[in-house]
């Protein structure tokens, strides 16, 4: 049985602490805004954005990161200290869906160029044949996990035709395809649009690189929701420098934030969001309906949701 739940500071980067200490207000275990390692002595549980040694060291039995990737947790380290590790995977789909539908059409539609003229008071019609509509184009979702799957319905109901690639390839519905990791290269060679959506593991990274932009069509959009290092930003940079790609919409960045030196910012056919893919109001609920879940599942000693060690 819990006694105190930490909301640790860093969740600021998506909501302030205090909304989700409220809005767990009605749990058995006194909830707390927790800053400094000394305030995690009173903890056995620690609501978190960000990871840091000291938790190590805290008596802490459970850690629940308010990110789906949890690729910053020293997992080995964790269970030796037997602290349990979970995830908030299953709370993005509509927003990230929606974002990475946003990308596709404003590529499609020439929004973000329209946006840039109307900055410098420029009235210019696009040239004839850049402008498209989205029925009948192709997309590949890459991971059909939470992301992907909401990427797919939203994608397919646009009338996007829809393949995926998933390590056992099962049927998914709004997917017309399903390949293999193995077979990546064949999954994104004839679509307009690539969307990587995996967690970055030692298999995932970098595994969209200049293999991948050599295979990709020239006038394909490639969208990362994913991590930073799932994508060869460099190798990217050089595919777009050299036209082998029509553009990119990025989430991101093997460096976050994004330096200011980056050629990213320049590029008329790059669209950069600060990470915020996932970024919503509800936020704090859904990670709170989580918790609170979890909280349940202790007590009752079953199972974590989104146990991860
Ligand atoms: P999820 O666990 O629901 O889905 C991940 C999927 O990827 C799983 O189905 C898994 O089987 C699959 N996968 C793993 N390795 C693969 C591979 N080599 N090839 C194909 N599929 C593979 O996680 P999710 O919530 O969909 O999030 C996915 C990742 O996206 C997270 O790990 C996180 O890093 C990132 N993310 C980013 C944002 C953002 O704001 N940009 C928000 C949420 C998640």
């Amino acid at each position: 049985m819990l006694s105190r739940i930490g909301v640790h500071t860093s969740v600021d980067v998506l909501f302030p602490p205090s909304v989700l200490r409220d809005a767990l207000s009605d749990v058995e275990p006194t909830v707390e805004i927790v800053e400094t390692a000394a305030d995690l002595d009173e903890c056995d549980a620690l609501v978190t954005f960000s990871y840091d040694e000291s938790f190590l060291d805290a008596d802490l039995d459970w850690i629940h990161s308010i990110q789906s990737g949890v690729d910053r947790f020293p997992f080995d380290r964790l269970e030796r200290r037997g602290i349990a590790l979970t995830s908030s995977t299953g709370i993005h789909g509509d927003s990230v869906g929606e974002t990475v539908v946003g990308y596709m059409l404003q590529f499609a539609r020439r929004l973000h160029v329209h946006r840039d003229n109307e900055r410098r008071r420029e009235w210019q019609f696009p040239p004839w044949d850049a402008p498209f509509t989205l029925p009948g184009e192709s997309l590949c979702v890459v991971g059909l996990g939470t992301l992907g799957q909401g990427i797919a319905r939203r994608a397919d109901a646009l009338g996007v035709d829809v393949v995926g690639v998933k390590r056992t390839p099962t049927p998914v519905e709004h997917i017309s395809r399903v390949y293999t990791p193995g077979e990546l290269q064949e999954a994104i060679a004839d679509v307009r649009f690539v969307a990587v959506a995996v967690p970055l593991t030692d298999r995932t990274e970098g595994s969209i690189g200049a293999d991948e932009f050599g295979v990709m069509r020239e006038d394909a959009y490639l969208l990362n929701v994913s991590r930073g290092g799932v994508v060869d930003d460099s190798a990217l940079l050089d595919a777009l420098r050299d036209d082998e790609l029509a553009g990119a919409a990025l989430d991101v960045f093997e460096t976050e934030p994004l330096p200011d030196r980056s050629e990213f910012w320049e590029r008329e056919n790059v669209i950069v969001t600060p990470h915020a893919a996932a970024a919503n109001r509800e936020y704090y609920r859904r990670v709170g309906a989580l918790v609170r879940e979890n909280v349940r599942r202790l007590d009752a000693n079953e199972t974590l949701a989104n146990h991860v060690v």
